[in-house]
């Protein structure tokens, strides 16, 4: 139904505004002043109605339908466990199966990870770790130390290259290990503490274990204080290192290459991206230095930690009490059902997608979404436009690359093809080791080939979206275009407010800090005058420092650099949004001053964009994603991007110095 994607599907006012979750009246605080802190206006009332289930680290609208969409794969996958109707029902029917098989997993403890201890166990000459490493991702499909796969050429977007990366940690960040504040040392004691309990469940003695623990904290040390960064790894030039393999030996002499590429059939690479070269010089001094024991221990604990989800009762609830209970306040084990669902999901999501997108996700959804991406676009152009602070030339070359975008909405036209995984009823670990061999074959016969356009990144039943600088492509799995997020029967106010803004984000990212370095080929070039880069970088800086204020956690923080690219993508996304529902109210002849529940439809769209970031979270869930998350807190992406932006100040009858409508509001695009 053209031209139905907003107002003329107008259904009954009180139906649409209130009943439907995205404009959630029951959610509002009146008692709040929208003009001093919207966020607590808009969501007030749901965040005190809404508390944290026990199972989650923090509760919002993207959870509330991520548990939706969740529960609806279970379902399936449930069904297809039972009485699977395809081929491929049987094969995920039977993954999801064997991940569910409590007993089966008790009562064979850590006996499917011993061949891993065993070989580990026998190896003993530090020359020949290439070969061990090697072998082990041959044989089992996981790693140590570092990554190695295929990325697109930042030179030639055109083409994939192999790029080895640093890794090789158990704590979430480098900073973990590095930082010298009364916090982060008592999370890297407990963090000592439950290796060590995991290395008495592998049946170590508590003496053994808790040495074996020691060495594995200096080992992981030693690897951080080389590794690069978060914030340095957001400029596309540190993180790209071309070398030769012969350059890259002489950078880890004690580790062949040749050896190690050989056991991953890559012999014939000539060169490579080092990524974080930093890195593999502090591989290189614990490979020829560290205790040949303390190497072992650290190989030993990243097969139990790796396989532990996967493991008996004792591994899985250890493991949960450490990542989630300690380092993100989780205060309940996630029921094993919802756990599998997503195993599931992971491993095999392009074939549980094939099913649950027929179930889930009318071609009508997908011709709206696509017209609603037009009107974005179009948005986009004309902000683009009308900035004061950019030349002709610098906005000649933006449009080019706005044009060049490629829309990928609902899932791939092409569906990944599972017929080489081997899925067994009664082997869980077996069927991690097939989806994890299967997808480092698929992502190594990658390198040396042209970039296959089509490809997705994400799932479908996925509640998320990105945007892929390298190439120049915005992506919205269909688990995202669902109520709240969108709906295309409700209000066009509140839809622009939803996926209108998430939509208008993801094509800003082509233009934050980060995508601002790519062309539109998705090759890193600069394609700006000096004069307006200078300009540009003004005033994200301006960004910078304000979002560094703002607080998540007592005495905590965000990262104003390291949220940089969302923060701006956040701000561009709700202008643009704002001026295509603007420009689409003109075009269809719908009034922008009529009021639904005493509200405009300004209001309405602001309201609908603050409601997308209601949430909880534990003060532990804060403090590890201030660290770890370039997605600034819920609060602040709502009140960040109100506050730098006029029209919501005029919407709600703001006075310019109130909070959230300041005199040095900060804009980007
Ligand atoms: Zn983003």
């Amino acid at each position: 139904m053209p031209g139905a994607i907003v107002g003329r599907a107008r259904c009954g006012a009180r139906a649409c505004f209130g009943a439907d979750k995205a404009s959630d009246l029951s959610a509002i605080d009146k008692t709040a002043d929208p003009c001093t802190n919207f966020y607590q206006y808009a969501c007030g009332n749901w965040m005190k109605n809404n508390p944290i289930p026990s199972d989650q680290t923090r509760w919002g609208r993207f959870n509330e339908l991520g548990e939706r969409n969740n529960y609806l794969l279970y379902t399936e996958l449930k069904a297809a466990a039972e009485a699977p109707k395809t081929p491929l029902q049987k094969k995920y029917g039977d993954y999801f199966a064997a991940c569910m098989n409590v007993n089966l997993a008790d009562k064979l403890g850590a006996k499917p990870i011993e061949p891993m201890l065993k070989t580990i166990d026998a190896w003993n000459d530090r020359k020949t770790i290439a070969a061990f490493v090697g072998e082990m991702e041959r044989s089992y499909a996981y790693g140590f130390f570092f990554g190695f796969g295929s990325a697109q050429d930042q030179k030639d977007s055109t083409q994939q290259i192999g790029a080895v990366d640093q890794g090789g940690l158990g704590l979430p960040d480098r900073d973990y290990y590095l930082n010298d504040d009364d916090r982060s040392k008592k999370i890297r004691e407990q963090y000592v503490d439950h290796v060590t309990k995991m290395f008495v469940l592998l049946g170590d003695t508590p003496e053994t274990a808790a040495a074996e623990a020691s060495s594995v904290m200096t080992v992981e040390t030693a690897l951080a204080q080389g590794s690069m960064a978060r914030v340095d790894r957001r400029t596309p030039a540190n993180v790209y290192h071309v070398m030769t393999v012969g350059e890259l030996q002489e950078l880890t002499p004690d580790f062949n290459w040749k050896v190690y590429f050989a056991a991953k059939q890559e012999s014939g690479l000539k060169t490579v991206n080092v990524v974080s070269p930093g890195f593999f010089k502090a591989m290189q001094q614990q490979i020829a230095t560290a205790d040949i024991t303390a190497l072992k221990s650290y190989l030993r604990w990243h097969t139990v930690t790796r396989f532990a989800e996967t493991l008996s009762e004792p591994f899985v609830q250890e493991n949960f009490n450490f990542y989630s209970a300690t380092l993100n306040g989780q205060k309940e084990q996630t029921p094993r059902w919802k756990r599998c669902t997503r195993m599931t999901d992971r491993a095999l999501g392009e074939a549980v997608g094939q099913d649950w997108v027929a179930q889930n996700f009318p071609p009508a959804a997908k011709d709206n979404m696509e017209q609603l991406v037009h009107a974005l676009e179009a948005a986009l152009k004309q902000d683009i436009q009308g900035l004061d602070w950019m030349s002709d030339a610098t906005k000649a070359e933006a449009e080019k690359k706005l044009v060049a975008f490629r829309d990928k909405i609902g899932y791939p036209n092409k569906w990944r093809d599972y017929s080489s995984v081997v899925v067994k009823r009664d082997d869980a670990i077996g069927n991690l080791t097939q989806v994890s061999a299967f997808n480092d074959r698929r992502d190594l016969a990658k390198i040396g080939k042209p970039v296959d356009e089509k490809e997705w990144g994400m799932t479908p039943p996925t509640v998320n979206a990105y945007y892929n600088p390298a190439q120049n492509d915005i992506n919205f799995p269909a688990g995202i275009l669902q109520p709240p997020f969108y709906d295309f029967k409700i209000d066009p106010a509140v839809n622009f407010g939803g996926i209108g803004v998430v939509i208008g984000h993801e094509m800003t990212h082509g233009f934050d800090d980060e995508g601002a370095q790519y062309d539109p080929q998705g090759n890193v070039r600069q394609w700006w005058t000096a004069e307006d880069k200078k300009k540009f970088t003004e005033r994200t800086d301006c960004e910078v420092k304000e979002y560094g204020d703002f607080e998540v956690a007592p005495g905590q923080k965000l990262n104003g650099k390291l949220t940089l690219g969302e923060n701006t993508a956040d701000n561009g996304g709700l202008h643009i949004a704002y001026q295509a529902l603007m420009s689409t109210l003109a075009k269809e002849g719908d009034s922008t001053t009529a009021t639904i529940d005493g509200y405009t439809p300004a209001q309405r769209f602001f309201i609908g964009f603050g409601q997308v970031w209601c949430e909880n979270r534990t003060e532990q869930a804060a403090r590890l994603r201030a660290k770890t998350d370039p997605h600034s807190s819920g609060e602040w992406r709502a009140n960040g991007s109100v506050q730098n932006f006029d029209e919501f100040g005029k919407a709600f009858g703001c006075r310019v110095g109130q909070p959230m409508m300041p005199a040095n509001a900060c804009r980007v695009w």
